[in-house]
């Protein structure tokens, strides 16, 4: 049963969502904008708390709580997953929602930011228990989403099925099928060809951009990887496609590792079998968040926020961190890998493929015409190369970290839009 929880700490002092409002203002502090302005485009514009019964399969009734929060609508409809996790917060939510908002100004596509989230353990559910509480979640939501207004799509535990049974209940009420409400949904009922393999996909982009820029062969360097779900287990291949070495790998359960290298399609089948990554034939079990601390070229952190801080930053001995997950470094941690030197491809920048072809997806709806899978990725590539161009050449212009730089592009960005538009009032 949900237990009502506002705020997450990342550390003795931090909640995720100060986390989030720290890189803002780090990297706003550099641009000279009035300090009203700041504060209106940083804060979320919208936060919904809804309450959600559902009755278990034993006939016990269970309460949940959701959150859908909606941080931008300045740049275009507010745009984001949905979480189910035992740890969402409405605080963890706001700062997911304020990252998508930043994420959609670093591609340049026309989004906000949102995301939601349910506090609850899917995988102590069953199939029917979770249908009924992604229905009477989106029932709940219903008036403050909508293809002109908010997207949902995937995140942590939710998955192509989740969207459908999003949008049909959404198209139930307002009786005509409506595609463009989720993203991230079978191809059966609307999805884009390469949605499912888009955020892994754009890691191993601008991973491989970061490698040109440091001059790294990308053939034979070392990858660990950590969260082996959606967005590592894609990234795992795609890096391994391009003649990396993954040496590592971890899931909630366990941690494996082999120097030779992982067999990764053997590895993703094993997982798919077994649940976990342990006990793949051929690999040495490690504690599980060893890790992020195995030597390597590239680690991708994809899993949770706040895995590397200010105590553990130290132990670290990749040349690049890729953020596959969302805030995976806290800002102390970050304090401590810029001090060392080691290339980070921030959050905001490296897993925004995901976003990037859910506007395809949501493109493709509203037009009623279907790409092909090559074309997908084609644009994919074309917008996330010039992305991480323009980020490396704020990084340079104003002599600041990438993250920092990714901020100050986006901040630009939604407050020229702002401006434009001009504010209400
Ligand atoms: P997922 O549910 O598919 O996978 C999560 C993985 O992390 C699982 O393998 C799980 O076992 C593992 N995990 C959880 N806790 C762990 C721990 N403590 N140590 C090691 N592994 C752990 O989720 P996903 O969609 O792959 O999302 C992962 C991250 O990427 C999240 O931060 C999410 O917000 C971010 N993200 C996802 C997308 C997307 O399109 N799915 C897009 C952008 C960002």
């Amino acid at each position: 049963m949900a237990t009502s929880k506002t705020s997450k700490t990342t550390s003795i002092s931090m909640s995720v969502f100060e986390h989030a409002m720290r890189q803002f203002d780090e990297a706003a502090s550099r641009l000279n904008v009035d300090p009203g302005l700041l504060e209106f485009i940083k804060q979320p514009r919208r936060a919904m708390i809804v309450t959600l019964p559902i009755q278990r399969d034993d006939g016990e009734w269970a309460v949940y709580e959701g959150y859908r929060v909606q941080h931008s609508f300045t740049r275009g409809p507010a745009k984001g997953g949905v979480r189910f996790h035992p740890q969402v917060t409405l605080d963890e939510v706001m700062a997911l929602s304020a990252w998508m908002t930043w994420k959609s100004a670093v591609v340049g596509i026309p989004f906000g930011g949102g995301k939601g989230g349910i506090a609850c353990d899917p995988t102590s559910m069953s199939r029917r228990e979770l249908e009924c509480l992604t229905r009477r979640y989106t029932a709940e939501i219903m008036d403050i989403i909508g293809p002109e207004k908010d997207v949902p799509a995937p995140d942590v535990n939710t998955n192509p099925q989740v969207m459908a049974w999003m949008m049909d209940t959404y198209s139930m009420h307002a009786r005509q099928t409506t595609t463009a409400i989720v993203t991230g949904k079978p191809l059966e009922i609307g999805g884009s060809r390469g949605r499912v393999e888009a955020t892994g996909r754009g890691v191993m982009l601008t991973a491989r951009e970061a490698a040109k820029h440091l001059g790294l062969d990308l053939n034979g360097a070392t990858v660990a990887v950590q969260g082996f779900g959606n967005v590592g287990s894609v990234s795992a291949k795609l890096l391994a496609e391009q003649g990396c070495k993954v040496i590592a790998v971890s899931d909630v359960f366990g941690a494996i590792k082999n120097p030779a290298g992982l067999d990764v399609p053997a590895l993703i089948d094993y997982a798919h079998d077994n649940g976990r990554v342990s006990g793949f034939p051929g690999a040495e079990e490690i504690p599980r968040d060893d890790v992020l601390f195995v030597e390597c070229d590239i680690l991708v952190p994809a899993a949770l926020e706040s895995v590397i801080d200010g105590d553990n930053a130290h132990r670290v001995r990749a040349k690049i961190i890729a953020e596959g997950a969302n805030g995976p470094i806290t800002p102390d941690g970050d304090a401590v890998l810029n001090e060392r030197g080691i290339f980070i491809v921030p959050d905001i920048l490296c897993n925004a493929g995901g976003v990037t072809v859910s506007y395809f997806e949501w493109v493709q709806d509203r037009i009623g015409y279907f790409w092909e899978e090559e074309e997908v990725n084609r644009r994919l590539e074309t917008i996330l190369v010039r992305a991480f161009g323009d980020v490396l050449e704020m990084s340079r212009l104003h002599d600041v970290n990438m993250r920092i730089a990714a901020f100050m592009l986006a901040i630009q960005r939604v407050l020229e839009v702002t401006t434009m538009r001009g504010v209400y009032s």
